[in-house]
């Protein structure tokens, strides 16, 4: 597996997606996810110049990241329960699974502990698929408003993870939804708030791109299939 030669593919298709859309590649980062893989491989990908990660599980996370040592960037993409609230929010720059009024209350609180102002993104289930994490499109609104006043918190944009699908293509409305919720939603909130859309995976993400996605979680195609 030579990471470093899947990065500069992917980084090139990243930039390649955003210039056909008319836009700046700049405007697009990468999230390299690394669950399951070990933190061998995220010194592998830091080395080729790779800072933002993305992790699924807290416990894990913090094994790695502790292995790993400072420099890489972190983000939480995996669903989190109150229980692990406080370890994300010392482990993670950004969680971008918020999807409740619970857990936002609760990272706020640990954030303002330790000092540090926690990024946050919600989680919107724009699909509807009852077994998936995030509020309905219904419900941002008001997230948004909660998340948006607490003061351990930046409210930065949306998440959102379409069903899945062969062809890339057929997940592209549900990149347009999220893109147009968060518009609606920028309307009633501080500036900055709803600047970042994290859509798109190893599968889709040049779909994501162009539909405005401005954080991509790629995995399998940086790491490797996981076992
Ligand atoms: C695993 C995962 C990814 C990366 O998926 P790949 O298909 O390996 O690129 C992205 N987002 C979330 C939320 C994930 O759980």
């Amino acid at each position: 597996m030579d990471i470093a030669a899947n990065l500069a593919q992917v980084r090139e298709r990243i930039a390649a997606a955003a210039r056909a859309a008319g836009r700046d590649p700049s405007e697009v980062r990468l999230v390299a996810v690394s669950k399951t893989k070990p933190a061998a491989a995220v010194r592998q990908a830091w080395e080729a110049g790779q800072v933002l990660f993305g992790e699924n599980y807290v416990q894990e996370a913090r094994d790695k990241i502790a292995q790993v040592g400072p420099g890489p960037v972190w983000h939480l993409i995996g669903h989190l329960q109150s229980n692990k609230a406080k370890l994300a929010a010392s482990l993670f720059a950004v969680v971008e699974t918020v999807d409740r009024p619970k857990i936002a209350r609760a990272l706020d609180r640990h954030a303002r502990e330790l000092g540090k102002e926690l990024g946050v993104l919600l989680q919107v289930n724009v699909s509807g698929e009852p077994q998936k994490s995030g509020c309905s499109p219904e419900e941002a609104e008001a997230l948004a408003q909660e998340v948006a006043e607490l003061p351990g918190l930046r409210l930065m944009g949306l998440m959102t993870m379409p069903p899945f699908f062969d062809q890339p293509e057929r997940a592209r409305p549900y990149f347009a939804r999220l893109r147009e919720l968060a518009q609606r939603l920028a309307r009633n909130l501080p500036p900055g708030s709803m600047e970042e859309l994290s859509m798109g995976m190893s599968g889709d993400f040049e779909v994501a791109i162009a539909e405005g996605a401005t954080l991509v979680r790629v995995g399998t195609a940086i790491f490797g299939a996981r076992g």
